[in-house]
């Protein structure tokens, strides 16, 4: 089908029925230096877009045929808030979900538009991206169309974030030699306590960018994990670390007080009799267990 893609297993959202409102070139007003679709010249708008009904019969086909999804993702080769009926789609996919969640992935270069907004907030799943706080920065990792400035974006990510009564994930990937220092991490950081998203994910580059840029190592990203206080953080692993820690009882409620723990990192990180003394917390309630936006935390009671 051409606009309706999967399901496929996201690790951060579940199984997911992907949307593509520009099946036929690249459409974003960002030319990132690590997008996994080649480089292009930004634009903002998305040249032939489908149209609404269209693209709802394809998901109503494919919701019969694949059962068990639980997302619906708007998306594009691009940025899916330059789709100029996009309010009405949101409508009609709310109408047929049933039971699945709707979630959209969103650079964030739209979120000063009102009416982008009052459209966000009838999505279940709103994701935006923050590489950065900084100009500087900003212009050399997400490449935006002229004009469009970094402080303006997350000033209106907090305003947006104040009236969402959905969930909010933020997502940041770190390049290495551009956004991988501690000054950017922690001006980030800052900007992330006013926003208050109910996740934020880590993640490096994994596929092969547009442009010769290169990932940031995992011992790199758990280090940099650490300046983000008082916020779920999920680090997406590219590779599974090898090394698991053995954590005694109190070490770990010290570790959950300080940060909650993801599924990933308990995959990742917990060696089994970590994992034991884990599910012991669990049945005695001093740690809970709690969902956002499809990825398990686990957190000090
Ligand atoms: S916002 Fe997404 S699609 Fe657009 S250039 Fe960046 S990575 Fe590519």
């Amino acid at each position: 089908m051409r606009y309706t893609f999967g399901p496929v297993n996201s690790r951060r959202f579940g199984i997911s029925l992907g949307i593509d409102l520009s099946p036929d070139t690249k459409s974003c007003n960002f030319d990132c230096v690590y997008c996994e679709l080649k480089g292009s010249k930004p634009i903002s708008f998305i040249p032939n877009p489908p149209k609404v009904e269209d693209i709802i019969s394809q998901v109503k086909e494919a919701l019969k045929k694949f059962e068990d999804i639980d997302v619906i993702t708007i998306t594009s080769n691009g940025e899916p808030t330059l789709y100029d009926k996009l309010d009405s789609l949101v409508d009609e996919l709310n109408k047929i979900k049933k039971d699945k969640k709707l979630l959209i992935l969103s650079n964030g270069s739209t979120i000063c538009d009102q009416k982008i907004q009052n459209t966000l907030a009838k999505i279940d799943i709103v994701k935006l991206s923050l590489d950065c706080v900084t100009q500087k920065c900003f212009k050399k990792i997400d490449r935006a169309l002229k004009g469009i400035e970094i402080e303006k974006l997350y000033n209106c990510m907090i305003d947006f974030s104040k009236n969402f009564s959905h969930q909010l994930v933020i997502e940041i990937l770190l390049v290495k030699g551009i956004n991988d220092n501690i000054d950017e991490i922690k001006k980030i950081n800052e900007i992330l306590q006013f926003i208050k998203p109910d996740r934020v994910d880590i993640g490096t580059i994994d596929r092969p960018p547009a442009y010769k840029v290169q990932p940031v190592n995992e011992e790199k990203i758990n280090e940099l994990a650490k300046y983000f206080s008082n916020l779920p953080i999920s680090v997406i692993y590219k590779n599974k670390p090898s090394k698991k820690e053995d954590f005694n009882k109190d070490e770990m409620i010290q570790l959950l007080s300080h940060r909650p723990q993801s599924q990933f990192d308990i995959e990742n990180f917990f060696s089994n009799s970590s994992k034991k003394i884990l599910k012991e917390l669990l049945e005695t309630r001093s740690v809970i267990k709690k969902d956002i936006a499809g990825v398990s935390f686990y957190i000090k009671a």
